[in-house]
């Protein structure tokens, strides 16, 4: 055996067997000739499907091609980049918006390109693998808080105040794993009483929580109290890439400090022109948010009065706890059997025996789609003797 393949074989890694989706992507999707209810896509408002998404990137594709050629800074910036800047700009009450070629890169670039060696990060405990990632990259010391705990975080803080540097506090805006959402107003205040720099990734807030979709800080309201607010277009708006919001002094300092900006290629303009169409529905169409949400709270309620434990989510993603690995595996596989995908979330990812069946609600589930999984929830956690 050659070297590589030798070493690889220490890892112990099983073959890959994904479940690969055959045409069509909605509430109900087919893998290998079987049909299953989606319970775990972040499509929330299934603007992946929104006929007038598909046009635009049609046209745009007619216009310009597929990919942009090159980084932002040489050749890859069209007027659809400009156009979809300004547009996340003012839906996110923001100065300037920078465009990323995913979420990932602008949580690693930005956090990179803005701490250094001597500088501090306050960083909640559950915050999503790419601040850990752009954390580490920035060379800054990291104080990671437990999960939401604005006490300890003030302590952090507090012990840290006679060092004179750049201080940084990030935190997810809702948290993907419990549908939980940080305390902003808190990390405002604090940010303000220590002289640091406040940072939300709102991957899964945009398009889905706030009287308008703006996210996390809309729902607190608190817009423009943070200093950036990170967003992905790959989740409620249904296309890929993430960007960044803050002052035009942020856009400009990414720009030219970024290395994904610097050393990627720019997103191709028939994604932009989907985002920039997404983005349109959004705003002109309060009736999307609602759809979603009427249909959030419909599975909640039923869940509820199964007696399942939901951990007080206040998002579409629902953790149902189940408590011991094995029964949440066995539940997640039963599900499966019958036609659900949701799967179990386990230790080490949430503590012992607080396993969870993560399911995530969309716009694109209708009431029978819903029924039928409460149906099963029902059949299979009696059966389990969970409720
Ligand atoms: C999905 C996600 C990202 C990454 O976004 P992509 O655009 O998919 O790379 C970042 N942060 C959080 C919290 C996410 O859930």
């Amino acid at each position: 055996m050659k070297t590589l393949e030798k070493e690889l074989d220490k890892e112990g890694i099983q073959p890959i067997q994904l479940r690969v989706l055959e045409r069509g992507q909605g509430a109900r999707i087919s893998v290998n000739g079987k049909k299953f209810i989606n319970l775990s896509s972040n499509n929330y408002l299934n603007l992946i499907n929104h006929p007038h998404v598909k046009e635009a990137t049609k046209k745009i594709i007619d216009e310009f091609g597929v990919g942009s050629g090159a980084a932002r800074s040489l050749t890859g910036t069209m007027a659809l980049h400009e156009e979809l800047e300004e547009k996340l700009a003012a839906f996110k009450r923001k100065e300037a918006a920078l465009l990323f070629p995913t979420g990932c890169l602008a949580n690693q670039g930005t956090i990179e390109a803005l701490m250094n060696k001597g500088d501090i990060i306050f960083s909640d405990e559950l915050n999503h693998a790419s601040i850990i990632d752009g954390c580490r990259l920035s060379r800054a010391t990291i104080n990671i808080f437990p999960h939401k705990n604005m006490s300890d975080l003030e302590n952090l803080l507090e012990e840290n105040k006679n060092i004179h540097c750049r201080k940084l506090i990030v935190t997810d805006g809702v948290f993907s794993m419990n549908g939980d959402i940080a305390f902003l107003p808190k990390i405002v205040e604090l940010g303000k009483k220590y002289g640091a720099i406040t940072m939300v990734d709102d991957a899964h807030a945009l398009g889905v929580l706030g009287k308008h979709g703006h996210g996390t800080v809309e729902y607190y309201d608190l817009e423009d109290k943070i200093d950036i607010e990170m967003g992905t277009l790959s989740k409620a708006l249904g296309a890929l890439g993430g960007f960044i919001a803050g002052s035009h002094r942020l856009r400009d300092f990414l720009f030219y400090k970024a290395r994904p900006i610097l050393f990627s290629t720019s997103l191709p303009p028939p994604i932009a022109a989907a985002a920039i169409t997404s983005l349109k529905i959004l705003e002109k169409n309060s009736g999307i948010l609602k759809k979603l949400w009427d249909k959030v709270k419909y599975f909640k309620n039923g869940l509820n009065s199964l007696g399942f434990d939901i951990l007080g989510s206040k998002t579409p993603i629902i953790p149902i706890l189940i408590g011991k690995d094995k029964d949440a595996l066995r539940m997640s596989q039963r599900l499966f059997e019958v036609g659900i995908i949701a799967p179990a979330i386990v230790y080490p990812t949430v503590p012992e025996d607080r396993s969870r069946i993560r399911v995530i609600i969309t716009a694109a589930h209708s009431v029978a789609d819903l029924d039928f999984c409460l149906g099963v929830l029902e059949k299979v956690g009696k059966g389990m003797r969970l409720i």
